[in-house]
């Protein structure tokens, strides 16, 4: 089985193709920056790479995955403006820099670890890869793709014909600096900052002496240096969540290509975002977060968490509500109690016609995940081999650890629980009415999709004359 995925820069699904002789994936991954938790937003996507990692290796390739951690030079706007975020957050809790960045990288992976959140082969921190930055700077500037102006070396993304390829906006559109502060020292507004000397921040700590003076990197070049010393220069896959489409991600790319002078990552692929149901976007900076504590102290299972991004595709966004959030708690704890009954039934023998179910589910299994990590049908599909009468619990039993090793829903370590009712949340609701909708429309594509994220929660509605429906819930 091929395992395809969406490609943003292609805008197509496209098959997975190892680019290296060695037939090794290389995935690179956007990491943390650690000024403050990682919200439960940004879990989201790394549960999402989880999924993609796990996915790849159950696909049969072998994998090298390497994320960063970004303790050094992210300042509060993506595109060079604003404040420090590391320094500022030194300061509101009276710490040092490198004290605040390690307790919350600790934090954040004790979080993915709670969430059965592999963790990648190479974490690489971006202050112990300042000599790489400051070598690639070097070499973009012998190329002619950087300049320094006023202190501070920029990247010129005149030079770069193809800038704006992977969000597909023409460079002079981009007015990067239009909304906060434009900065003056720029040949073109989408130019970026690729090292810092002339900062204005005169109380950042951490500064490397280099040939254009003393300072510190600008955010954008950890990705490219790192990645390069650590996976080469051929990427296979590169991710991060959506809002780095427009400018993170573009900075690497034309970073990269530039230095490489070749193609450098064949598939990007981008995480949507976890709303707040006031269609708020759940941001660090902003404040207005929720963390797996929050969650933990609720009484949540992380995994209830991860249940509940996985009943939505990774590519639509997910609106976090405690309704929602119950409703996949009370589905895990339901299929967690399944899981034990199945491992304390009593044997019986196996007929081999039950065994080719068994291949059979599996092989479906797979090619949900296979088509672009369709993770609610993976779901739904668990409920229906629960629920399948014809099948042995011996069976269930391999079918759900099997499944588990890409789900994550800490099924080997399940405690009896009192199973609860699935209750209809007003969210639910909402998605049975615009189902109704989209059959009314016509429009298949949309209500299978919400078919599939039902049955995924364990609601499972079968259709009746004149649109109207029935509901049963697992
Ligand atoms: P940061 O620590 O802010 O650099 O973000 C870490 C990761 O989380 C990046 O891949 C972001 O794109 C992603 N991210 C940020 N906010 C959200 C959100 N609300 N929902 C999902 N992913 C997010
Ligand atoms: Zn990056």
């Amino acid at each position: 089985m091929t395992l395809k995925l969406y490609n943003t820069y292609s805008r197509q699904v496209e098959p997975l193709v190892p680019s290296n002789p060695d037939g090794v994936v290389r995935m690179y991954c956007c990491g943390p920056t650690v000024y403050n938790f990682a919200h439960i937003g940004n879990l989201r996507t790394y549960i999402f790479e989880d999924v993609l990692r796990k996915t790849i290796k159950r696909a049969g390739f072998s994998l090298k995955h390497a994320m960063n951690i970004t303790d050094v030079g992210h300042l509060t706007s993506d595109a060079d403006e604003g404040d420090d975020k590391m320094v500022l957050a030194a300061e509101k809790e009276h710490k040092t820099v490198m004290d605040i960045a390690r307790k919350y990288e600790d934090t954040f992976f004790a979080h993915t670890k709670a969430l059965n959140i592999e963790r990648p082969d190479v974490v690489c921190r971006a202050t112990e890869h300042i000599q790489d930055m400051i070598k690639f700077v070097e070499k973009l500037e012998e190329k002619g793709y950087a300049y320094f102006s006023n202190g501070n070396v920029y990247f010129d993304t005149s030079k770069f014909p193809a800038y704006g390829c992977l969000s597909g906006q023409r460079r002079d559109d981009m007015k990067h600096g239009a909304r906060v502060e434009t900065d003056d020292n720029k040949r073109n507004s989408s130019d970026f900052v690729l090292w810092f000397t002339s900062s204005k921040f005169k109380n950042q700590i951490l500064q490397w002496d280099t040939k254009w003076g003393r300072g510190y990197p600008g955010w954008h070049i950890e990705c490219s240096a790192m990645s390069v010393k650590h996976l080469g220069s051929h990427l296979d896959i590169h991710c991060g969540g959506v809002d780095h489409i427009a400018v993170h991600h573009e900075n690497e790319i034309a970073q990269s290509e530039a230095y490489l002078g070749e193609k450098w990552c064949n598939c990007w692929l981008h995480g949507e975002f976890l709303q707040m149901k006031n269609d708020e976007k759940m941001s660090k900076s902003k404040g207005n977060f929720i963390t797996l504590d929050t969650l933990i102290d609720k009484g949540y299972l992380p995994e209830a968490y991860r249940y509940l991004c996985l009943t939505s595709h990774y590519r639509s966004s997910l609106v976090f509500s405690y309704e929602n959030l119950d409703a996949a708690a009370a589905a895990l704890k339901n299929l967690h109690n399944k899981y034990l009954e199945f491992k304390n039934a009593a044997s019986s023998p196996v007929t081999s016609e039950q065994e080719k179910q068994l291949l059979s589910y599996q092989e479906q299994f797979n090619s949900y995940l296979f088509d672009d990590l369709k993770t609610p049908q993976a779901l739904a599909l668990v409920w229906t081999v629960v629920k399948d009468k014809d099948l042995p619990a011996s069976l269930k039993l391999k079918f759900l650890d099997s499944a588990d090793e890409v789900l994550g829903l800490g099924l080997a370590k399940a405690q009896p629980q009192q199973s609860e009712e699935v209750v209809l949340s007003e969210e639910i609701k909402a998605k049975l009415e615009a189902r109704k909708q989209a059959r009314i429309n016509k429009d298949w594509a949309t209500s299978d999709a919400i078919r599939d994220e039902l049955a995924a929660q364990g609601i499972v509605v079968k259709d009746l004359a004149g649109n109207e429906y029935e509901v049963t819930i697992r």
